[in-house]
């Protein structure tokens, strides 16, 4: 591994990863960074650099010299946040609102570091499928990118993905087989009653009251409804209704989020949201109008991908330095359509001691580069060794 982490690291790729920190753009929009990236897989000499899939997505083909053999996918996204950074760094966003708080400046330095040196090492058979993904911070980029034909265009057999997490020390990982980060959907809920004067409730349906006990009664589908060891969290994260102290409204707003580490327990979340919310305000003599959003899907890492991912990191930081049965999270991530698509596995990588993703002081920690590069690297040459 030495090789690897000497020969083809830290200036340049640092010098990589500060430029894109210093130029975020947004999810599909990330035309000038979609460029940097395709300029960059040209120079290396990748075998085809194609750009514009998924709007603006880019993938580099690097044919390995040992022979015929599968593809493999390896993808970093692309997107920055809509966050004011405040990090201090010399290297800081030069556009004021948008920074890349979640490392994802991070993770393309190092994808380009690893296809610089498989480029020109090619020690591998079969093929190796360098993949950039616009808007995976909301705008499903990976979805798009299948959609437009990634997986079978290039023949991609597996897919593995990579992010950054901060409080893990610098250079461990943590993985874990089956859910690693949780479905993200959106839901939004009208309750709609007959506003009048406050004075005289009798005379009105009270949208508020039919709300509130909505709020309660969502709670009773993680606390009555779901076994106590599965993972479902339903938040109610805003209420609007009313302008004033003496009028009842007409209506009143409640949106939240639906989270869930199994795809059956997605289902029956979403159709208990709605049937719940809809007898309850039926109770109160009101009515609902819900929209239930389907988001990002249950980000679930295949076993045997996962072994192997798990035993590459093992070989550069050693068995303590993994954590392969990490508890998963309930963030989401777009990785999941890919592994949806494909077998594959994503892993975490720690970022030391720096503040956490999306907050404005947040900043890719650099000393993880060499283990990401060597992760890479290492993962395709075991995985596509004679
Ligand atoms: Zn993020
Ligand atoms: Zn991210």
């Amino acid at each position: 591994m030495s090789i690897v982490l000497n020969s083809y690291m830290q200036s340049d790729v640092v010098e990589w990863r500060r430029h894109l920190h210093q130029h975020p753009e947004l999810l599909y929009d990330v035309h000038k960074t979609a460029s940097f990236l395709a300029e960059k897989l040209v120079a290396f000499g990748c075998d085809t650099v194609d750009t514009g899939i998924g709007q603006s997505g880019v993938v580099g083909i690097i044919k390995g010299r040992l022979g015929a053999g599968p593809v493999i996918g390896l993808r970093s996204d692309m997107d920055a946040l809509p966050i004011l950074e405040n990090s201090g760094k010399p290297w800081t966003s030069k556009v004021s609102g948008r920074a890349h708080s979640c490392g994802h400046d991070g993770h393309m330095a190092m994808l380009l570091g690893a296809a610089r040196c498989l480029a020109k090492t090619r020690n591998f058979r079969g093929a190796v499928a360098i993949i950039f993904q616009p808007a995976e911070e909301g705008g499903g980029g990976a979805l798009a990118m299948i959609n437009d034909g990634l997986m079978d265009r290039f023949k991609i057999e597996h897919i593995f993905g990579m992010h950054n997490e901060p409080h893990i020390p610098i250079g461990q990982f943590a993985i874990k087989k089956g859910a690693m980060l949780a479905s993200a959907d959106t839901f939004e809920i009208t309750v709609n009653g007959r506003g009048g004067h406050a004075g005289q409730p009798h005379l009105s349906v009270d949208p508020v009251i039919a709300a509130a006990h909505i709020v309660i009664g969502l709670q009773s589908i993680v606390s009555r409804e779901t076994d106590p060891l599965q993972a479902v969290v339903i938040t109610v994260a805003s209420i609007h209704g009313g302008d004033t102290h003496n009028v009842i409204p007409n209506a009143v707003t409640l949106s939240g989020t639906v989270r869930t580490l199994r795809s059956d327990l997605r289902d029956f979340a979403e159709r208990r949201v709605r049937d719940l919310a809809s007898s309850v305000a039926a109770a109160h003599g009101a009515t609902v109008e819900i929209s239930h959003n389907r988001g990002y899907p249950v980000t679930f890492n295949h076993d045997v991908q996962t072994d192997l991912a798990a035993a590459v990191a093992q070989s550069i930081v050693g068995s303590q330095g993994v954590n392969s049965d990490v508890h998963p999270r309930m963030a989401a991530e777009d990785f999941s359509f890919m592994l949806e698509a494909r077998p594959g596995s994503m892993i975490i990588i720690g970022n030391g001691e720096t503040p956490g993703l999306h907050n404005p002081a947040y900043d890719f920690n650099d000393d993880a580069i060499p283990f990401g590069v060597g992760y890479w690297v290492t993962l395709i040459q075991t995985a596509l060794a004679v």
